[in-house]
């Protein structure tokens, strides 16, 4: 594996690999991308087989503009007015697939709609420009396990299962797009992100929340928003108020509960976006030999809040199997 700082020939480079149907994790605004041609099944099925991902849960596809994705979705107003607020940018849009788009039916997930975004990170639009395709990519990490904001995060958690990474530093958003379904009569919230539920609203007005945490009906039509994701392998308490000498503590704001064995503190001046960039790297470094638990004190669940409450729920739940991931 390769990480590469990206310059002209890094990014020639990579774009190369993608064509020939190569995986390439790359900084986007929200969190490193593990990309694969969207339009080449074999490497869309390389990308779930590195993540480790179900294949019933479908990728997001990256493009350049609304005019690059109009060739694989069936546009509508609304995502006109959206794109043209929000591109590029982190929102994700959910549309019905365009007669004769290319886009891989397993990047679907067999699924008659397709998810689109255009990402602002100059390096992410680079690639895509040169590879001349759609690039389908989710978060660069193990299926089920805390995204990554720096390409260290990726070259731990997949290692040798990419050829090669862009290092393009930190990632400004720090949470995954919003994703926004606009294939029906109303605009359903799928999954909280980078893009507030305000700021859409202001475009479209009102719009539907889905379940936080889906079952029956909703899980089947959003299905990658599974109850455990995001998680690190320590047990996550949400809401402390105050915190016991064997748990490291994830403190928002400027009054914060002593006798953690390890803090770190998302803003202490209590500002979301920083608290939302700094998110996964703070749950990565409290994942750690000696710390019993993670403890996270209350986020507002406003802007940003949302999104960054959305995956402190996913971090703190059971998957189930009464195993951590
Ligand atoms: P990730 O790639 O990890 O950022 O996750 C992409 C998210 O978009 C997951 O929650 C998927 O379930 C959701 N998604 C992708 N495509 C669709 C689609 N066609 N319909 C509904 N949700 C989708
Ligand atoms: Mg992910």
């Amino acid at each position: 594996m390769t990480l590469a700082e990206p310059t002209a020939e890094t990014v020639a480079e990579a774009a190369r690999l993608l064509r020939d149907g190569r995986l390439v994790a790359f900084p986007t605004e929200t969190v490193y991308g593990l990309g694969g041609d969207a339009t080449n099944e074999r490497a869309v099925a390389a990308i779930f087989e590195a993540k480790g991902r179900p294949q019933f849960n479908p990728l997001i596809s990256h493009v350049l503009d609304a005019a690059s994705a109009k060739a694989f979705v069936k546009w509508n107003d609304n995502a006109e007015k959206l794109a043209a607020r929000f591109w590029p940018g982190p929102l994700t849009l959910v549309l019905p697939r365009a007669e004769g788009s290319t886009i891989s039916l397993l990047a679907t997930a067999g699924l008659d709609t397709v998810a689109i975004r255009a990402p602002s990170h100059p390096v992410a639009q680079a690639l895509i420009r040169a590879a001349g395709r759609p690039v389908a990519a989710p978060s660069a990490n193990r299926s089920g396990a805390v995204s990554p904001t720096r390409a260290e995060h990726v070259a731990e958690s997949l290692g040798e299962r990419v050829p090669m990474i862009l290092d393009g530093g930190p990632c400004l958003v720090g949470v995954e797009s919003t994703v926004l379904d606009l294939s029906g009569n109303r605009p359903t919230l799928l999954r909280p992100g980078g893009a507030t539920r305000e700021a859409i609203e202001a475009v479209v007005g009102p719009i539907a929340l889905s379940d936080a945490i889906p079952s029956g009906e909703s899980a089947r039509k959003s299905p990658g928003q599974l109850a455990s994701h995001y998680a690190p392998s320590r047990p996550v308490r949400l809401e402390a108020t105050s915190v016991g000498p064997d748990e490291g503590l994830l403190a928002f704001g400027p009054e914060v509960p002593q006798g953690a064995m390890l803090s770190y503190n998302l803003s202490p001046s209590g500002d979301l976006g920083e608290a939302a960039a700094n998110l996964f790297a703070m749950l990565r470094a409290l994942d750690r030999p000696g710390i019993g638990r993670i403890a996270v004190m209350p986020i507002p669940q406003a802007g940003l809040g949302l999104a960054i409450n959305d995956r402190l729920r996913r971090a703190a739940a059971d998957d189930g199997t009464g195993q951590r991931r």
